[in-house]
């Protein structure tokens, strides 16, 4: 049979890298996915945040048709014109000046890292460290790796990329502290996404705003995972309004397509002719696609809607937690956390898979959503029905 001939392809030949059920996915419309038997799954980590309109949208479809049959690729060492014009967009709604287009997070963190690493050649005396937050989660390139605050990478892979300290989250006198002569960026995630859903307060995000800035250290925030809509703004630092000089992009810029950016003001326009670059910076069908999902995502406001679907969200999780052990409900827009304790939240992702709903586990006793911005009610409420028959199921009503 063609489906169990797929998984026995995949099981031999595919590096392993992480667990995964024994399904093969073969198609997507919309909030749905189909396997190999023709099962289908409502998806509520939509490509792990990265699928902001659903799979195979119109628009994203069109987009990259047309740009394969005008230009595939041009190479790194001329502009094309769809790079042109999705950098404008970026710039005019973001404030930033430049933009570097790179292929995933990672990449676009590293970039950020090297961007902070010259400033600090040029007018720090040559300091390059780097402040991170615990729990925080920027990539998985070695630099990447070193500057994550994940517990689980700290023995991996050593000797680490030097340089990175790490400071807990919505600890203003901890960032005080470590930011000293030997640093040139702090670099955070608004809202800790891998991590389990933390936002960064307020007052926090102010304060690292103005220790930086006093210090003439560069502020960096990666919103690989909050750009773009995800958290009920375009951009995350939005919401308190609190600007950095280095803002990197990733996931939801491209729905789909492999798409990110790092963007800062012109006074950072500093690398010098051969420091950073990439084959694919640039690369025209990726262009079209962001500029295809960012284009639709500011056209119908997805980003006011991912604030209304995920109060919606936050409200029936309410409602849950009076029949099961759910509290600390959080998140902002469509990134939505909350924890069961004392219950396997990995086994409750797996019961809930068996009965075609996807979730995410990020932590043992956390259960993440992050489904795309345009996630119809419809899906919301058969994601609750679907979830609620599981829990009846798997834990003692507390009623
Ligand atoms: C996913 C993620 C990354 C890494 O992006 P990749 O495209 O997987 O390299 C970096 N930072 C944050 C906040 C992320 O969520």
């Amino acid at each position: 049979m063609m489906n169990d001939e797929a998984l026995v392809q995949a099981k031999k030949h595919i590096l392993s890298v992480s667990v995964k059920p024994d399904t093969v996915m073969t198609r997507g419309k919309g909030d749905w996915l189909w396997d190999t038997n023709g099962r289908r799954y409502l998806d509520f980590i939509a490509g792990w945040a990265v699928n902001a309109l659903g799979h195979s949208p119109r628009v994203l479809k069109r987009a990259l048709a047309r740009q394969a049959g005008r230009l595939v690729n041009a190479s790194p060492t001329f502009y094309n014109d769809v790079q042109a014009e999705f950098a404008e967009l970026l710039a005019k709604h973001s404030g930033f000046d430049r933009v570097f287009f790179c292929s995933t997070g990672a990449e676009a963190n590293e970039s950020a890292v090297k961007l902070a690493r010259k400033y600090g050649a040029l007018h720090r005396n040559g300091a390059y460290g780097i402040v991170t937050l615990t729990g925080s989660f920027h990539g998985r390139t070695l630099a990447t790796m070193s500057a994550s605050g994940k517990a689980a990478f700290k023995p991996l892979f050593e000797p680490k990329v030097s340089g990175f300290t790490h400071v807990p989250i919505n600890d203003i006198a901890a960032l005080d502290a470590a930011v000293d002569d030997s640093v040139c960026a702090v670099m955070l995630e608004p809202v800790q996404g891998e991590g389990g859903v933390y936002p960064a307060d307020a007052a926090y995000l102010e304060a690292a705003r103005r220790i930086t800035r006093e210090r003439n250290v560069l502020l960096i925030f990666d919103e690989v995972q909050t750009g773009l809509g995800r958290t009920g703004r375009l951009f995350a630092f939005q919401r308190h309004g609190i600007i950095p000089d280095i803002l990197t992009l990733g996931k939801g810029i491209g729905g789909g397509f492999p798409l990110a950016a790092m963007l800062c003001p012109e006074a950072l326009n500093i690398f010098t002719p051969g420091e950073q670059g990439g084959t694919y910076t640039g690369q025209p069908l990726a262009m079209a696609a962001g500029l295809a999902v960012v284009g639709e995502i500011i056209k119908r406001d997805l980003s006011g809607r991912a604030e209304t679907m995920g109060a919606l969200i936050q409200k029936r999780l309410h409602g849950l937690a009076a029949r099961f052990p759910i509290c600390n409900i959080r998140g902002e827009g469509l990134l939505i956390a909350f924890d069961m304790p004392g219950i396997d939240t990995a086994k409750l992702r797996d019961a809930c898979f068996a009965d075609g709903l996807i979730i995410n586990a990020p932590q043992p006793n956390t259960i993440r959503f992050m489904p795309a911005l345009t996630v119809a009610e419809k899906s919301i409420l058969h994601m609750f029905r679907i979830l609620e028959r599981v829990l009846e199921r798997t834990i003692h009503t507390s009623s």
